[in-house]
């Protein structure tokens, strides 16, 4: 078990591409760190580097006390888990398990307990004598965690491991994953395009973009109080609904409706200032059924969507759409992406109870202590946390 600490760590690939710009992060001892962000914006770089399969062009990164920035991959005692996970087809579960350390000399007795051990601790005793085709691909994955872990290492990498396993096994699997990294606490580097899983795996979650780090923070407090624009839109399912927005005064307004300032998050610009206005689903309610004394608005619903636990409004804003099509692209496959060319929708999360229609008016009540306000132009967040 060791920290990881990344020094300004960036990554200039032939051709001028940066794909990592000067990154700090530390990862503490024991610490389940995700890397989440959409295609292209480096977290699988990073990652390569701190393994030591790909070369750092600035910066360092130490695992424990050692410098390892120029330390041969085999030397850095960190054990990588990948999409592909590439078993060896010809050898059995048993054999796939114990190879790496065989490789390392350890001796035949130190091998036939550690995997035994592993195959225990994965559940896969009952498989040992199986070769990697006679497995399902939850199970070849865990034979690929195994391997990794049976190696004893340092540090945990792991590059989208659960990607190719489907959705069900992939909720199974992360939740294995998060016992077993409660029972071994070995620091931990996991990559993941998915803010869900990144959100339900993390200890802390740092948020990518363009080589860069955005934010990182524990998944709540990422939720709370995003640092931009994109962690904003990025991280929550379903996602955070955006508007450009008017500050007048004591209150904002957005598409003929006016909303009041809470004290609790009043950004420090003057009236008349345009700025981004964030309101998470479950801001709203259903009038009939929300607090007294909340800001009120009537909407016409378009599409409403049950879903036992709650109902989701969907309903139409007359304004401007606010750019965020990279993080809609990155999100793809979500339930609440919305294509471009469609009118501005807005998603309400309601009380189960409400008597909301799809295309008749309902009157929604917003609790304003908890909006968000971004720059208009840089995105930065106008409310501190
Ligand atoms: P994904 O989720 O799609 O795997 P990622 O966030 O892991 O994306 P990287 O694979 O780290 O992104 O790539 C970051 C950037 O570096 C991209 O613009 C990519 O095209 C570029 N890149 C990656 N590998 C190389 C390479 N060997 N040569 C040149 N450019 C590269």
């Amino acid at each position: 078990m060791k920290a990881i600490v990344l020094e300004q760590v960036t990554k200039r690939f032939a051709g001028g591409v940066v794909a990592v710009d000067g990154v700090e992060l530390t990862v503490d001892d024991g610490e389940f760190m995700v890397l989440v962000g959409p295609s292209g914006c480096g977290k699988t770089t990073l990652l390569r580097m701190i393994a030591g399969l790909e070369d750092v062009s600035d910066g360092t990164i130490k695992i424990g006390d050692r410098d390892v920035t120029d330390v041969a991959a085999r030397d850095r005692d960190v054990a990588m888990v990948f999409q592909n996970y590439a078993l060896y087809p010809h050898m059995t579960a048993r054999q796939n398990l114990g190879y790496g350390i065989r490789m390392r000399k350890t001796p035949k007795g130190e091998i036939n307990r550690r995997v035994g051990e592993v195959a225990r601790m994965l559940g896969l005793d009952e498989l040992l004598d199986r070769r990697p085709a006679a497995l399902s691909g939850g199970q070849r994955q865990r034979v690929a965690m195994g391997r990794a872990i049976v190696r004893e290492p340092a540090a945990f990498l792991m590059d989208e491991p659960l990607s190719n396993l489907d959705a069900k096994l992939r909720v199974d699997m992360r939740a294995q994953l998060a016992r077993l990294h409660d029972r071994l606490g070995i620091t931990t580097v996991y990559v993941t395009h998915d803010q869900v899983e990144a959100m339900t795996l993390g200890h802390r979650v740092a948020v990518m973009r363009d080589g860069r780090i955005q934010q990182v923070d524990e998944p709540q407090a990422l939720y709370r109080v995003p640092a931009n624009l994109f962690v904003g839109a990025f991280i929550g399912s379903p996602s955070m609904n955006l508007v450009e927005a008017t500050l007048d005064g004591d209150t904002v307004s957005f598409a003929g409706h006016t909303i009041p300032l809470h004290r609790a998050c009043r950004p420090a610009r003057p009236s008349g200032d345009r700025v981004i206005l964030g309101i998470r689903p479950e801001m709203f309610e259903d009038a009939a059924f929300a607090e007294s004394g909340l800001p009120q608005f009537d909407v016409e619903v378009s599409v409403l969507e049950e879903l036992g636990s709650d109902v989701h409004v969907i309903f139409p804003v007359e304004a401007p759409r606010v750019d965020v099509s990279e993080v809609r692209a990155a999100r793809e496959g979500d339930e609440d992406v919305l294509a471009a060319d469609e009118a501005m929708l807005f998603n309400a999360r309601v009380d189960p109870r409400t008597r909301a229609r799809r295309g008749s008016p309902l009157r929604l009540a917003v609790d304003p202590a908890r909006l968000h306000f971004f720059d208009a132009e840089t995105g930065e967040s106008l409310v501190g946390a």
